[in-house]
This record gives structure tokens, C-alpha cells and sequence, in this order.
């Protein structure tokens, strides 16, 4: 693609999250656009970095070391947005600015390692498996309490918000019910289980429903194919 058709489409992402603001009366308030870079070679994300998008997120732990050596991501932060395996967590600490995709103890507690002997802080959000797939990574929405409190125990890390991936859905109605369940579980979680962490983020939203989400409450949306076009696997 070339800059200019990356434009455009950044163009039309920006004026349906305006839209959505608007409609949902959240007029003021900013959601955070994050570029799903998977796939993409780290000259097109070289080229999305010239452009008005908030931060970038990858899937690969690979894919993330590689572009992040070469510069790709300029001054934009990167965040993890994939399943994390344990014995990757190494390479991500402390080049994603977060790591959105935290779902167990064992997880949490690796990162936790690692960022003490880099002796970093390292931002993280829970990610939850809302619509409770067997396929999909995320804790049940009843383990939140659990994990949220055991992350408070970690100096090393520091839980931002919560991120979802909800399950493709037919109707619009039906999608909307996730995302909203989502919000009042981020509500819960900021005005009841937190001591130290932050409920700031709430990442949910891709190409197909940003603007239901962002209508439910949604403070970030990862658009991949939206801004960069279908994406060809290798
Ligand atoms: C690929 C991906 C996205 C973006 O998906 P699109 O439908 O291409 O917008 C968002 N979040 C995660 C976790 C992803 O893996």
C-alpha cells in the first residue's frame, strides 16, 4: 500500500471513531487507535508511523523484536497484543510499552521475573475471555478478583485495563452485549478490586465492530485490516 491510500483509510477509521464518540455521548473524550501491524513488513509499519495512529500492536513475539530493532514503530509505543508463551516473555519485557495479553498466574509471574531483573516496570493488561471459547486465550470474567489481586503483589508490574477479544458474532445486537459486559467488568474492577493498579484501558474493537465497541465503552480499538487491507499470511 501506498502512504496516501494508508492515509485515506486512517481518515475513514478516525471519522467512525469521532462518529461513535458522538453517538455514545462521549463527546471530549479520545479513544486510542492502535495499528495491528501483524504480517505487515516493517517498511509499511515505517509508513503508518508517519501517520496519525496512537501506538502499534503485534501478535509474534518475533515479529515485535524484529521491526523494534530496525526502528520501525519511530516514536510510537509497541504494544503485545498476541498470546504470550512464557519462554518468549524475555524478548517483550521492556519493549512493549504493554503487554495487553496476560491471562494467567504463571504468566504474570514471568513477566514479573523479568522486569525485576531488567528492573523495569512493566504496564500489562488482563486479557478476558468474555464470550468463555475454549479456543481463546483470557481468563473466565469470575478470575479477574483472583489475578488482579495477585498482580497487585508484583512491584514489577503494573495493570493498566483490561483487554478483550470477543466472539464473532452474527448479529450486532449480540456483540454489543459482550462488549457491554466487558465495560461493567472494567466498571467493577476500577471501582471495587483495585488498590494499586489503574483501570485506564479498555481494549476492545477491531476492524469489524470498533464502533459497537467504542459505543459500550471501548478506550482503545486494534484495527489491523481496516488500515492496512487484508493480510497475506507468508
Ligand atoms: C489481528 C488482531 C486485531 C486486528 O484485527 P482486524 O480484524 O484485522 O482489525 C486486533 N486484535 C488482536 C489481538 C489481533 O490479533
Amino acid at each position: 500500500m501506498t502512504t496516501e491510500q494508508l492515509q485515506k483509510q486512517l481518515v475513514s477509521i478516525r471519522e467512525k471513531i469521532q462518529q461513535a464518540l458522538e453517538q455514545a455521548g462521549r463527546k471530549g473524550e479520545t479513544v486510542q487507535l492502535c495499528a495491528a501491524s501483524k504480517t505487515q513488513t516493517a517498511q509499511t509499519v515505517e509508513q503508518a508511523a508517519e501517520l496519525d495512529i496512537d501506538l502499534f500492536g503485534e501478535n509474534r513475539m518475533q515479529e515485535l523484536v524484529e521491526k523494534y530493532a530496525v526502528g520501525a514503530y519511530g516514536s510510537h509505543p509497541v504494544h503485545m497484543i498476541g498470546h504470550l508463551q512464557t519462554n518468549k516473555v524475555r524478548q517483550v519485557v521492556g519493549k512493549a510499552a504493554i503487554i495487553q495479553s496476560v491471562d494467567s498466574t504463571r504468566l504474570l509471574e514471568t513477566i514479573a521475573q523479568e522486569a525485576s531483573k531488567q528492573n523495569l516496570v512493566q504496564k500489562i493488561l488482563l486479557e478476558i475471555n468474555i464470550g468463555g471459547e475454549q479456543s481463546k486465550s483470557g481468563i473466565a470474567p469470575e478470575q479477574l478478583p483472583f489475578l488482579l489481586e495477585q498482580a497487585e503483589n508484583c512491584n514489577h508490574v503494573q495493570v493498566l485495563g483490561l483487554m478483550a477479544i470477543p466472539p464473532k458474532c452474527q448479529e450486532e445486537k449480540q456483540v454489543r452485549q459482550y462488549f457491554s459486559q466487558m465495560y461493567q467488568l472494567f466498571c467493577q474492577a476500577r471501582d471495587h478490586y483495585c488498590t494499586k493498579s489503574k483501570m485506564e484501558i479498555l481494549s476492545m474493537g477491531m476492524s469489524g465492530d470498533f464502533p459497537l465497541a467504542i459505543l459500550e465503552g471501548s478506550t482503545m480499538v486494534r484495527v489491523g485490516t481496516a488500515l492496512f487491507g487484508q493480510r497475506q499470511y507468508p
